[in-house]
């Protein structure tokens, strides 16, 4: 009989295990888990620190015993793997309830032993939590509980600033501290400003650009020597993949830090399967080594093995790195490269800013987001999305992956037809019109000017003309700005001067139609992208604001 061990109980490994069983009913499969819990719900952690999930068991999916009554896996918590030797095909056992050590001989191996925050050497960093597992959690709720009065988050990554949220929902007066300018890396700048905005009005103190340098026993300590009160602190600056087993087993390591793997997620030893956090993966748009620490990932990829080693045909599952986080009111996700990354790289793109409604303007509680589309100004590929907002962002960002998954370029996004009635969407929705967008500018009708162009094109002697009415005008614009109503501009013709306009409305979409206008009228305009919406919560449009 063949035996197929693995090690790491949770998502990647689980799903290994079940679809395994699935497919061969007699193989005798063997999970390892070094903490006392399998299958649980990794992701729900943070709500069970705020108190949103109430109840510990609703975390725990699975049991060994649910397991094992369901799938006939052998599921073995508080069961360490020590060393891996893959000559002999055996792995070192440590059971943790008694000590005892152990060898198990395997046919094929499958790693998912995750990833581990990681924890950089600053004084005091002992006394801070870290959160991966149940155990950890209990550590953190078991803080919470006796009412700390503060607490401060280092990092502002996916956990960190769902944690934050938690730590407020628990009353706690809670500081998060990031070293880079933004919080949630995956977004641009101009929209990861919504973030802060939300975050600071739901009363965490935001330390951006700020670097810890010690923790003391009720404070952390910045670089400056700012001492922010902290009775409870989380550490949550990243993970890297838990590649100790696999290292020492000879395993290859990719350029990325995680175990290399093929496409089948075979590992440099084929009879050794690597998965989830702890696996490098393949990015959709270059095929370069990634690390994305994700479940859907985790659990995609445990399929993926399970068919692989069942002998059933399976494709090459890359990654676009779809994600989503709730901060307090905003939902943000995120899908494919950010223009971040694209500039870094070189590479070539288009972006474009939107600011549409959940749904038809007209029924009620229609919210407003923010998508930011990135695309191959030549190929016409989709290279990413971003979106934030308060109703409807996962529903675009879901449907702007699957095109991506897809193929589809981003004018094809205009094609797609969306469910659509008042309560639900637009008829135009806001995938379409991103699709319209990037036919527009794409073909040449429009052209575009970015919020990080506007100071340098208005110093070459670029005049912005502001085309929304006199009202909105008179609550804030670019400085410099003259202001003729999109209504107006073809009475007010002779005051519109001749050289190069960047049009500016709130968001875009105004300015779009008044620069074909003013084009046929014999002017040279450009719209500025997203509008007066888009440049305000970004970094040009803050920095001048502030200065005001
Ligand atoms: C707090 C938190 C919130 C998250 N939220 C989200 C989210 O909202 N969306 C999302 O997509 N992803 C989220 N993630 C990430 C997601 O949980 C991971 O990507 C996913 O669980 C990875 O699966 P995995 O199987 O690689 O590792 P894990 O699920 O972490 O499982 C690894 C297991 O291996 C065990 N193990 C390690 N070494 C050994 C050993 N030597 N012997 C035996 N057992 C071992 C560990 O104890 C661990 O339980 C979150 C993660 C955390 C920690």
């Amino acid at each position: 009989m063949k035996r197929i061990v693995i090690i790491g109980g949770v998502a990647g490994g689980m799903s290994a295990a079940t679809r395994m069983r699935r497919l061969d009913a007699s193989a005798e499969i063997v999970v390892l888990e070094k903490s006392g819990h399998v299958s649980y719900a990794n992701c729900g952690l943070p709500y069970f620190v705020g108190g949103v999930i109430e109840n510990e068991n609703d975390l725990l999916l699975q049991t060994p015993e649910s397991l094992h009554a369901r799938f006939r896996l052998d599921v073995r918590v508080r069961s360490e793997a020590l060393v891996i030797d893959a000559t002999r095909k055996i792995v070192l056992v440590k059971d943790l309830n008694t000590s005892d050590e152990y060898e198990l001989d395997f046919d094929k191996l499958v790693l998912s032993p995750g990833a581990t925050p990681i924890v950089p050497p600053i004084p005091g960093i002992d006394r801070a939590f870290t959160l991966r597992t149940v155990e950890d959690v209990e550590l953190i709720v078991g803080a919470v509980v006796a009412a700390p009065k503060s607490a401060v988050v280092i990092g502002g990554g996916f956990i960190g600033v769902e944690i934050a949220e938690n730590l407020v929902h628990r009353g706690i007066s809670t500081s998060l501290i990031e070293a880079t300018h933004q919080v949630l890396a995956p977004l641009d700048p101009e929209m990861a400003s919504f973030v802060h905005a939300e975050m600071i009005d739901n009363k965490v103190n935001l330390f951006l650009g700020s670097a810890v340098t010690s923790v003391t026993d009720d404070a952390v300590i910045l670089y400056d020597g700012t001492a922010i009160p902290a009775q409870l602190v989380v550490m949550a600056i990243g993970v890297r993949p838990d590649t100790k087993l696999a290292k020492a087993a000879g395993l290859e390591i990719g350029v990325r830090g995680g175990i290399q793997v093929n496409n089948f997620h075979q590992t440099s030893n084929h009879d050794i399967y690597a998965i989830g956090d702890a696996a490098e993966k393949t990015d959709a748009l270059d095929g370069s080594a990634m690390l994305v620490p994700l479940a859907n990932l985790a659990n995609r990829h445990g399929r993926v093995v399970a068919d692989h080693i069942a002998g059933v045909h399976t494709r090459d599952v890359s990654t676009f790195g779809t994600a989503i986080v709730k901060v307090f009111g905003l939902t943000i996700a995120t899908t494919g490269w950010n223009e971040k990354r694209l500039a870094a790289a070189g590479r070539k793109f288009l972006a474009i800013h939107s600011h549409p409604n959940s749904h038809a303007g007209y029924y009620p509680g229609a919210k407003q987001m923010s998508i930011k589309l990135l695309v191959d100004p030549t190929s016409q590929e989709i290279l990413g999305a971003q979106a934030v907002g308060t109703e409807g962002v996962d529903k675009r960002i879901d449907v702007i992956a699957t095109a991506m998954r897809g193929g589809l370029t981003a004018p094809e996004l205009a094609d797609i037809e969306l469910a659509y009635a008042p309560p639900f969407g637009s008829a135009k929705d806001p995938v379409n019109m991103l699709g319209y967008i990037s036919e527009n500018l794409l073909s040449g009708l429009v052209k575009s000017v970015q919020w990080s162009e506007v100071e340098q094109e208005v110093s070459h002697g670029s005049v912005l003309l502001d085309v929304r009415s006199a009202s909105e005008f008179a609550n804030g614009s670019i400085p410099g700005a003259i202001n003729i109503n999109i209504d107006e501009l073809r009475e007010r013709k002779t005051e519109i001067p001749q050289g190069d306009l960047i049009v500016l409305c709130q968001v875009g979409q105004r300015g779009h139609s008044a620069t074909l206008l003013l084009n046929e009228m014999g002017f040279k305009a450009r719209n500025l992208d997203g509008g007066y919406r888009t440049w305000r919560n970004s970094p040009a449009g803050q920095t001048v604001l502030q200065v005001q």
